[in-house]
């Protein structure tokens, strides 16, 4: 069925691929990509994204629940595929059937996992200063334990830093001494004569910010899909990334506003004069943030209109009296390239006062994701 009908998703493998080249470039030759293909691959499709990863030699991916793993191998993912989160021990039968690797989140989680009886290959979370995952790097003696136990394979420790996108002095500092404790927490295995298990500490931007750092996996999300968290964002590499999404609708419908008509839900815009308006379809429902409501801008026929009044469910306004032609059934253009203007899907979270790894996974499942493939 033709999928460019109300709104949708393009996603470009062409610039996908330029990416991946550009991350093997910073990133240390021995030092493997483990592409985090969560959520959706951040709403760009994890089975479409998984698979172009994979015919680029791509072997180590991560994902968010044990849900999402078995959604890539049923697709015939073979590599690696980590859980970074929480596994019920009802779904442990599944992380063996279906080859899953599982974090330990803590040490009472990795009891739990071996009590399982079940033979699984986990990589331990160390927690550096986020306090998010993982027993403290400096607790080596719950750490150290987690070896002792009969059926948990550990083949990989991770931790992850929380400030590696800041470039103040604190930021920078604090981000140090993750690495500091991360470091002296591997020394402290490898003294302990345990080997044989994968680090990895970095996502997009402990890549982008910290590229001399040596580890065997590189955890990349955002950045790998081409956009920056946010556009005042800088990044201390020589890195050119090219977006992946584009994100676009169509015109439903143009009217006529005198001046002091009213516009929408809760008519909360007002004409100052004669304007042209556009209806298009897309909505909250399809993940334009209803904080988008009177904020910021989308593409039509290359010319910039401003979006007026509610954002509703599946519909929104666009001011397009400055703007012709203009069609019924015409593109607009919410983040991509229209004629020689470009909205970043940074920019448009940023407008909605969130970063774009939001505004992406929030992308809505009713968007089809359309794959092209330039040759
Ligand atoms: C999501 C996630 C990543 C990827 O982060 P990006 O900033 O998108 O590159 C890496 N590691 C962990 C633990 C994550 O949860």
């Amino acid at each position: 069925m033709y999928q460019k009908n109300r709104a949708w998703v393009e996603i470009d493998l062409e610039n996908l691929k330029n990416n991946i080249r550009q991350f093997r470039k910073i990133l240390p030759p021995d030092c493997e990509l483990m592409p985090a293909v969560k959520a959706n691959a951040y709403g760009h499709g994890a089975v479409p994204v998984s698979l172009e990863l994979q015919k680029n030699k791509v072997e180590n991916f991560c994902v968010a629940s044990a849900e999402e793993g078995i959604e890539l191998r049923e697709a015939g993912i073979k590599g690696q595929i980590l859980i970074l989160g929480y596994t019920h021990p009802r779904l442990f039968p599944e992380l063996c059937a279906y080859k899953l690797t599982q974090t330990v989140v803590d040490e009472k989680y990795a009891r739990v996992l071996d009590q399982s009886g079940k033979k699984l290959s986990v990589h331990v979370g160390i927690d550096t200063g986020m306090h998010r995952l993982g027993e403290r790097s400096t607790d080596t003696e719950k750490i150290l334990n987690m070896w002792n136990l009969k059926n948990v394979r550990i083949t990989g420790v991770y931790s992850h830093l929380c400030v590696s996108d800041g470039s103040t002095e604190e930021e920078r500092a604090f981000t140090q001494r993750q690495i500091k404790r991360y470091d002296e927490l591997i020394r402290t295995l490898h003294y302990a004569g345990i080997t044989g298990f994968q680090t990895h500490l970095q996502g997009s931007y402990g890549v982008m910010n910290y590229s001399d750092l040596h580890y065997d996996l590189a955890r990349v999300g955002i950045a790998l899909y081409g956009t920056l968290s946010s556009p005042e964002d800088v990044v201390r590499s020589r890195i050119h990334l090219e977006p992946v999404l584009s994100l676009k609708a169509r015109i439903e419908c143009i009217h006529l506003l005198h001046s002091g008509e009213r516009v929408g839900y809760g008519l909360t815009y007002t004409a100052q004069k004669e304007m042209k308006i556009a209806v298009v379809s897309i909505g909250y429902a399809d993940g334009i943030p209803r904080q988008l409501s009177n904020k910021g801008y989308a593409l039509v026929n290359g010319q910039k209109a401003a979006l007026i009044g509610r954002v509703c469910m599946d519909q929104l306004f666009l001011d397009v009296t400055n703007i012709s032609p203009i069609n019924p059934g015409d593109e607009v253009v919410f983040i991509g390239e229209s004629g020689e203007k470009k909205i970043s899907a940074d920019r448009i979270a940023n407008w909605a006062g969130t970063i774009s790894n939001e505004f992406l996974s929030r992308l809505g499942a009713r968007l089809p994701r359309v794959t092209i493939l330039k040759t």
